[in-house]
């Protein structure tokens, strides 16, 4: 099955923060797939812009560079190379300073798309949104694209917001979630609205729970300074597994359009009961035979009591969910690279096989990496003679091998979430309200930890977590599904 592509409008992309390692590793990478798809027109340009000095021609190596180290393989050997950067331009701009700005404002194309992607660290995002406004760089139409962290806790978010309010209307500001852009999140949704087949069981009568994993088996890296001040809380689960559980739990929008889609999403976060404090467990990996450093060791802060792993149990008071519990699990270093939702059904009400066939809960994995994909387990009778014995077996449907060679890799999320800023589609970015609503639910459980003085516990690289979380499912009669790669 071969996927269509309909090319965008032609656009002026402005990418402020286009040296560093975001652009690098994935903004440019994302745009070069698009431009080779055919999807990004001639006419199109992208414009980094920075501090530092770079004359046009340089800035192209370093986007030739980038698209070899990242995209490589023959894709980045093509003649599509040199076409693609004939389209970048560079200027130096200096966020915080007067540098640069009218030679910025004279580039800007009349007629075409303007977007401005903030890959700058989010301190700078007021200080863009100020000076692109003020040197009359924006039109009605223009686009700016935020990055994440947006805010610290709901303080900072709703300050971040009024700034960027100042100078753009919301419907001109694209949050980035770039989980929200992952084929199979979207795919989440076609199945439980284009399907009659789930949505009749997608309720508390007939789900027993819901799991949602999203497990690493990277430490901090580089990124220890960051992430010491942020935790597993601020960093993943407040924004991309809140994301994830608003999609599976979400009431049916009227219909796929930006606003419809956000406003489910939003009473979701909404009815999100208060987590109890017993129902969150929080960890930090430890030291692996001398190979990689313990939690501490890589954040550079021997005292550190900030989490790499959060572990907990939500519970959504409405019609639809009230009884179901949410399990909602991420954390580094782990066993195996895997984000999973698990839709676990509940036992069919009696068995005629008796209780020696065991019980068999019907199960919907959707798979978010890698392999992304679907997979119902159902219950059939074990094959061959001998009785009724019942085994559970994987209804499995990969994207790759069920959309053939031809539908080619489902494209990145960045590729699909930029094309959709081009396009003015917000279905897939974060509102300001939903951001809010997440840090508001987020706040008081960390002020909470941070009141009480508590140590995440440690737990084994290469581990599932620590297993204060498996008792958390325990107690319930429950447990967590594998962490498999
Ligand atoms: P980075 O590698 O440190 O790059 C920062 C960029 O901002 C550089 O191009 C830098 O170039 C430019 N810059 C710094 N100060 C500036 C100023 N005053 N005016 C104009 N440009 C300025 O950071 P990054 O990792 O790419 O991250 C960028 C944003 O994306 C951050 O908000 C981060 O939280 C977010 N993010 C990053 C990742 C990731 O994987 N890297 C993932 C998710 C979100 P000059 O020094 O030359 O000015």
């Amino acid at each position: 099955m071969v996927s269509r592509v309909i090319p965008v409008e032609p656009f002026d992309l402005v990418i402020f923060g286009g040296t560093g390692d975001l652009a690098r590793r994935k903004i440019l990478p994302a745009l070069f797939r698009r431009f080779c798809a055919g999807q990004m027109p001639h006419e199109a340009r992208i414009i980094g812009a920075a501090r530092s000095r770079h004359g046009a021609d340089e800035y192209k190596a370093t986007v030739r560079a980038a698209i070899v180290e990242f995209v490589g393989g023959n894709e980045a050997q093509s003649d599509a190379l040199e076409g693609f950067v004939d389209r970048i331009d560079y200027v130096t701009v200096d966020a915080r300073g007067t540098d640069g700005w009218a030679e910025l404002a004279g580039k800007m194309r009349d007629g075409c798309v303007r977007a401005f992607y903030f890959s700058v660290a989010p301190a700078l995002f007021g200080d863009l949104a100020e000076r692109i406004h003020h040197h009359g760089i924006a039109t009605e139409q223009s686009r700016i694209v935020v990055e994440k962290p947006f805010g610290n806790d709901l303080a900072t978010a709703r300050a971040l917001n009024d700034t960027l309010a100042e100078h753009f209307d919301e419907g001109q500001i694209y949050r980035i979630d770039h989980y929200l852009g992952k084929e199979t999140v979207q795919n989440l949704m076609a199945i439980r609205f284009g399907n009659m087949l789930f949505e009749p069981l997608w309720n508390s009568q007939y789900v027993d729970h819901i799991q949602i994993t999203v497990a690493e088996t990277v430490g901090v890296g580089g990124r220890g300074e960051y992430y010491d001040k942020a935790g597993a809380m601020r960093d993943m689960m407040q924004n991309h597994l809140m994301q994830l559980l608003c999609l599976i739990a979400m009431e049916p929008p009227a219909k796929f359009d930006p606003d419809a889609v956000r406003d489910e999403k939003l009473k979701v976060i909404r009815a999100l009961d208060a987590v109890e404090p017993h129902h969150i467990v929080r960890g930090q990996y430890q030291a692996l035979d001398g190979e990689h450093p313990g939690y501490r060791e890589a954040a550079g802060n021997p005292r550190s009591s900030t989490e790499s792993y959060i572990a907990l149990k939500a519970h959504i008071s409405n019609w639809r969910w009230a009884g179901t519990p949410f399990y909602l699990r991420t954390g580094k270093r782990l066993v195996a690279r895997s984000s999973v939702i698990s839709v676990v059904f509940k036992d069919a009400p009696h068995s005629i096989f008796g209780a020696e066939a065991g019980r068999h809960a019907n199960v919907l994995s959707i798979r978010l990496q890698p392999n992304e994909g679907i997979t119902l387990q159902v219950t059939i009778k074990e094959p061959g003679p001998g009785g009724m014995r019942l085994v559970d077996v994987p209804l499995d449907m990969t994207f790759a091998e069920a959309l053939g060679p031809e539908g080619g890799d489902p494209p990145d999320a960045y590729e699909r979430l930029i094309m959709d800023v081009i396009r003015g589609n917000q279905t897939l970015f974060m509102r300001g309200d939903e951001v809010e609503a997440a840090w508001a639910w987020a706040d008081p459980m960390i002020a909470g930890w941070t009141a009480r003085g508590e140590v995440p516990k440690p737990y084994e690289s290469g581990s599932v977590g620590p297993d204060h979380a498996e008792q958390l499912l325990r107690r319930d009669g429950r447990a967590w599904r594998g962490i498999k790669p």
